[in-house]
């Protein structure tokens, strides 16, 4: 109360046999309830009671013709402490985007699982469950797998790329998850000039440059608005290079670069090492010599203007195989230069083309380029009697836009049926992914999870519940690593067992072992879970909200117990399991 001063000097004019020591207590009471505070700018959450300082001031009758005040905590305290122990574990900005009006469904089953939400708020009986995960792209969207790229479609198993914004760099990793989830409908964006070609899903996580040169991202939904919304379109960048480093090569950085050669211009004898190069370009003869300078070769030089050149090559092969991926960041830079020597031309745009009628040489040439920051697309050629792959080389920014140029040709997107009727996902470590599709790579997010559970609680605390909000993955860890210290496990488990909202995000899910393999559930896990749901279960009163990634068969399959009690008690829903299964659970429905 630093006010006090000029309270007082405005009480200058009041004698002290005037003096109400009640009045003049009140006075100062009601000064600080008129005070604005702050506590909503951190928050989000507006309380009219407290004017968002948290607390409230009392007057006190102390008995003996004295008064004097005291402080209480608003009630808002309770929801803003939740709202930010949801912002510690990674939920931001709760009460400004968590809304249902933001969650917008184009599909029929998004459309029941909202409604249901929306009631659950509004008239929370019983429990509410979001279970499974639904896809991000098409079938025909490829993952590189440490050697080629591969359809979705047909993941077998291995390793994909995945990408990590802090380093811009990608690196192999087996996923945690393939879903291969059904879908009515996609969304295709393309541009006029080809820069962007992705089929995604509505709530796929977007990854897109920032103006402020951060990546982020949104759900693909809200980029669609977005980009219908504004006349530019979305501003956000798609990033389409990351820098990749592989163990490296037992090759010189001059062998590789006359391997580029050989690949481009090189014929083997029959079971010979031996390779020939026929060159006509005087700047091929000269970089050939150069390359060969050193070693063992012969030049001949011939009348219509040829030179052949005969020497022992490094490798016996015409391709780029497989063995190439294994390039550290150095030597694929060699290649991504080099090979413009050999199979190559400069336009008049200064953009690089790579030529070749061997596929996996084409892949791999535009890997070398985008895994060294150099924006890379490949197109095919069809006019001659063998298709004819051509790489093309940006020299300008590795990022592509959405947004128009000067007013006109911001990117299409159009909605697609799929046609197998499936979305495909990966769900890895850092939560984005080097994708391609029809030649274009570009770096994505993971597939979102709803955050419709997350609207719930929003709604909750805004009606003055207290929501205790546990991510599952990391309190079950802490939960575990004190379940010998009866009294320290007691008090934290309490707070989830006796919660009046509990919401349980990403049950069962597991952290990574140290090989990057998803960890198992253990019997821990269940003993946890089933401490929790089972008390809550017996004290119907409360009110549980899970999202898990788990459908309901794998909820009973892990734990009967705790599966069955889930269900019994919940208002169900599991995204992305096929339809005519004959579940156990009849009030579970499946979308
Ligand atoms: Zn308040």
């Amino acid at each position: 109360m630093d006010r006090l001063q000029e309270i007082l000097a405005k009480f200058g004019s009041v004698t002290t046999s005037e003096f109400d020591p009640k009045a003049w207590e009140q006075f100062k009471v009601d000064d600080w309830n008129k005070t604005i505070g702050h506590r909503n700018e951190e928050d989000g959450y507006n309380c009219p009671i407290c004017k968002n300082k948290g607390t409230i001031a009392k007057l006190l009758d102390n008995g003996n013709g004295t008064y004097s005040h005291c402080f209480t905590d608003c009630k808002c305290v309770e929801t803003r402490n939740s709202i930010m122990r949801m912002k510690r574990s990674g939920l931001k900005d709760i009460i400004k985007d968590y809304t249902f009006d933001k969650f917008i469904a184009s599909e029929n089953w998004q459309k029941a699982i909202k409604e249901a939400a929306m009631n659950y708020a509004k008239n929370p009986e019983g429990w509410f469950f979001i279970g499974g995960q639904s896809g991000c792209v098409d079938a025909d969207t490829e993952y590189f797998n440490g050697s080629q790229w591969k359809r979705i479609a047909e993941y077998d198993g291995g390793c994909v790329l995945q990408y990590d914004p802090t380093v811009e760099a990608a690196t192999l990793t087996s996923p945690k998850r393939y879903i291969a989830a059904p879908s009515e409908k996609l969304y295709k964006i393309s541009t006029i000039r080809g820069s962007i070609d992705q089929v995604l899903s509505a709530d796929h996580n977007f990854a897109y440059i920032t103006t402020k040169g951060h990546m982020q991202k949104k759900p693909f939904r809200e980029v669609m608005r977005m980009h219908k919304e504004n006349v530019q379109g979305f501003y956000g960048k798609v990033e389409t290079t990351f820098s990749y480093c592989g163990n490296g090569i037992d090759l010189t950085d001059n062998e590789i670069r006359l391997m580029c050669a050989v690949v481009a211009d090189g014929s083997f004898r029959k079971n010979l090492q031996l390779c020939t190069i026929n060159v006509k370009k005087e700047r091929k003869k000269e970089r050939m010599r150069e390359l060969l300078s050193g070693m063992d070769y012969k030049e001949y030089r011939k009348s219509n203007g040829y030179s052949t050149f005969r020497f022992y090559a490094p490798r016996r092969e015409k391709t780029f195989t497989e063995y190439w991926y294994a390039c550290n960041n150095h030597q694929l830079q060699i290649i991504a230069e080099e090979v413009f020597y050999w199979d190559g031309r400069i336009d008049s745009k200064n953009r690089h083309h790579f030529f070749s009628t061997d596929k996996a040489s084409a892949d791999f040439v535009q890997f070398a380029l985008s895994a060294t920051g150099r924006r890379a697309t490949i197109g095919v050629d069809n006019r001659k009697n063998k298709p004819c792959y051509v790489v093309i080389a940006s020299t300008g920014n590795s990022t592509v836009s959405m947004a128009s140029t000067g007013g006109k040709n911001k990117a299409e997107i159009t909605e697609v049926i799929p046609k197998d009727g499936k979305q495909y996902c990966f769900e890895v470590e850092t939560g984005y992914l080097v994708l391609r599709r029809n030649g274009r790579i570009f770096i994505t997010g993971n597939s979102g999870k709803t955050h419709l559970c997350t609207a719930i609680c929003r709604e909750f605390l805004l009606s003055g519940k207290k929501v205790i909000y546990m991510l599952w993955r990391d309190e079950v860890v802490r939960l575990k690593a004190i379940v010998n210290d009866a009294d320290e496990y007691r008090e934290l488990i309490d707070k989830y067992k006796t919660a009046d909202v509990l919401y349980i995000d990403d049950m069962f899910k597991t952290g990574k072992a140290p090989d990057g393999s998803a960890l198992k559930i253990t019997g821990g896990d269940v003993n946890v879970a089933f401490e929790i749901i089972n008390y809550r279960y017996n004290n119907p009163s409360l009110l549980t909200i899970i999202s898990s990634e788990l459908s309901e068969d794998d909820l009973l399959e892990i734990d009967e117990a705790t599966g069955g009690r889930i269900y019994e008690r919940a208002k169900a829903f599991t995204i992305g399991k096929s339809r005519d299964r004959n579940y156990r659970i009849k009030k579970a429905v499946t979308l």
